[in-house]
């Protein structure tokens, strides 16, 4: 039996295979940056990146909020945790993160009080149920996630809920565009941009960024779609234009989702903030607004952004290198035993690598 992943609809994939490849004879190397983790995952899972012609190559980008988290964001989780009388609340991508000493796995092995949720909501619920208890909650993830976030310090305004707080490391993705299209060294020929977030923020904000003069295309996650996506941007390059183009109208509408956006900007603010091995991206973060600072719960260390020793993250991160190009990957650092974010996070370039491209190729 053949357990390869099958395409929904393989006459139409190969049709656009066949496109690409056509398309591809008249182009130089192209890199595509497929911005978001759950890309990444799928181009593996399918194999697109070996059915592709040798010219076109798709790069990760930072889209994996959880590879993305500085250090001392981890270390204050871990610290809150700790703490008596306090309850550490996390997305489960978090939990084996490594910050500059002990993850929240191995904190939580040794008695700390560390709670998984799958939805910011469940917040609630706890801090309802133990008022004597601070429930710290790691606030991390993209737009697509922020609202959630947003609407739970709502709730908890209303309900009067004091011991509810935020540990907030939330990232905007339009600002960290802008920064990959100003590195001089990342040379990204187009992008596919991410589908969830794009439902969020719309297709106009992209228009917006002055840096962003390559071309895009809002893609949505199944094999189709990516293989659009692709296809769009390479169409572009032969025209020698660089637009937006929405692949994915059946859930990204050109406004994207104002109420979710109105919910962001009511809680908060956005801030100059760091990005795990790629620095400070100017209001790439969000920050409480003041009159909501009684749920903030404050990052306790500075200066611990840094990646493990020989960790190759940030160049990952931004396309320079794929996983493989790090001498770590495969060796010393696996899914069992993993040295950076990268490989911890289910979005992770280098899990994603780990996982399919080593099959794949
Ligand atoms: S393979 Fe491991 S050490 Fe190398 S960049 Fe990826 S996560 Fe970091």
């Amino acid at each position: 039996m053949d357990r390869r992943p099958q395409f929904k609809d393989p006459a139409l994939a190969k049709a656009l295979l066949t496109k690409i490849g056509m398309l591809a004879k008249d182009l130089p190397e192209v890199r595509i940056m497929e911005v978001c983790g759950t890309h990444t995952m799928e181009i593996g899972r399918l194999g697109l990146r070996q059915r592709l012609p040798d010219n076109i190559r798709l790069l990760s980008g930072p889209g994996c909020p959880v590879c993305v988290t500085p250090g001392e964001v981890i270390d204050s989780a871990v610290s809150y945790a700790q703490m008596p009388n306090h309850v550490l609340a996390t997305f489960g991508d978090m939990i084996r993160v490594p910050g500059s000493g002990q993850s929240l796995e191995q904190v939580k092995a040794n008695g700390a009080a560390i709670a998984i949720v799958a939805s910011p909501l469940q917040l609630i619920k706890m801090a309802e149920e133990r008022p004597e208890t601070t429930i710290v909650f790691a606030a991390v993830g993209f737009e697509t996630t922020i609202p959630a976030v947003a609407r739970t310090i709502e709730i908890a305004a209303e309900k009067k809920l004091p011991n509810l707080k935020m540990l907030v490391a939330h990232r905007l993705l339009p600002p960290a565009l802008s920064a990959l299209c100003g590195d001089a060294d990342t040379h990204i020929s187009g992008f596919l941009l991410p589908g969830h977030v794009s439902a969020i923020i719309g297709e106009e904000v992209y228009r917006t960024i002055d840096e962003l003069n390559v071309p895009g295309a809002i893609t949505g996650f199944e094999a189709l779609d990516i293989l659009g996506g692709i296809l769009s941007v390479l169409e572009m390059l032969i025209n020698q234009t660089a637009l937006i183009i929405n692949m994915y109208p059946r859930v990204v509408r050109p406004e994207g989702n104002p109420h979710a956006r109105a919910l962001i900007h009511k809680f908060f603010t956005p801030i100059d903030a760091a990005w795990r091995g790629i620095g400070i991206i100017p209001q790439s973060g969000l920050a409480l607004r003041d009159e909501f600072k009684a749920f903030d719960a404050p990052v306790l260390t500075q200066g611990s952004s840094t990646l493990p020793k020989g960790c190759s993250c940030g160049k990952v991160l931004k396309g320079l290198i794929t996983p493989s190009g790090c001498s770590l990957f495969g060796s010393a650092c696996t899914p069992q035993t993993p040295i950076g974010p990268c490989m911890v996070s289910s979005e992770g370039s280098c899990a994603a690598y780990y996982r399919y491209e080593r099959i794949n190729r």
